[in-house]
């Protein structure tokens, strides 16, 4: 099952999201700060980050924009939880590189749904990343 990396600094909301993603099959990592989801995004390397975006220090627009501009880390699709649905939320998130928007408190199902499209949307890009870097390699080999 995929491994989705969990972000958020609230502990009963990090509980219960966890365990409910548990309870459908997925295996759960949990970080509760942007450092430790910098950390754990490249040392675990999840399928998926749900990202609490209000996080303190290292908040979750930063945390993004960090991995997704990080090679090792660029690949994996991000979720983003705001706790308000404020209009231009969803431009902003998709603008720090979120590949998808949600809004807390949390509609469980509604997330479920988001998280499976993501995953099936995005599994193949790791395979046509590596192909990019082959045919590179090979062009450059045709070049010279
Ligand atoms: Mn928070």
């Amino acid at each position: 099952m995929p491994r989705i990396l969990l972000v958020e600094d609230n502990e009963l909301n990090r509980d219960m999201l966890s365990r409910r993603l548990e309870r459908r099959g997925y295996q759960v990592s949990l970080a509760q700060d942007g450092r430790q989801a910098i950390h754990l995004g490249h040392s675990v390397q999840p399928d998926l980050i749900l990202m609490d975006m209000s996080l303190p220090e290292i908040d979750g627009w930063e945390v993004t924009r960090c991995l997704k501009a990080d090679e090792g880390t660029r690949t994996i699709p991000i979720l983003a939880l705001t706790a308000h649905a404020l209009t231009g939320d969803r431009e902003k998130a998709i603008l720090a590189g979120c590949d998808d928007y949600d809004t807390k408190p949390v509609d469980f199902m509604r997330l479920l749904a988001k998280i499976e499209t993501l995953l099936r949307t995005t599994a193949p890009g790791e395979a046509s990343l590596s192909d990019q870097r082959v045919s590179h390699g090979g062009e450059e080999h045709a070049g010279s």
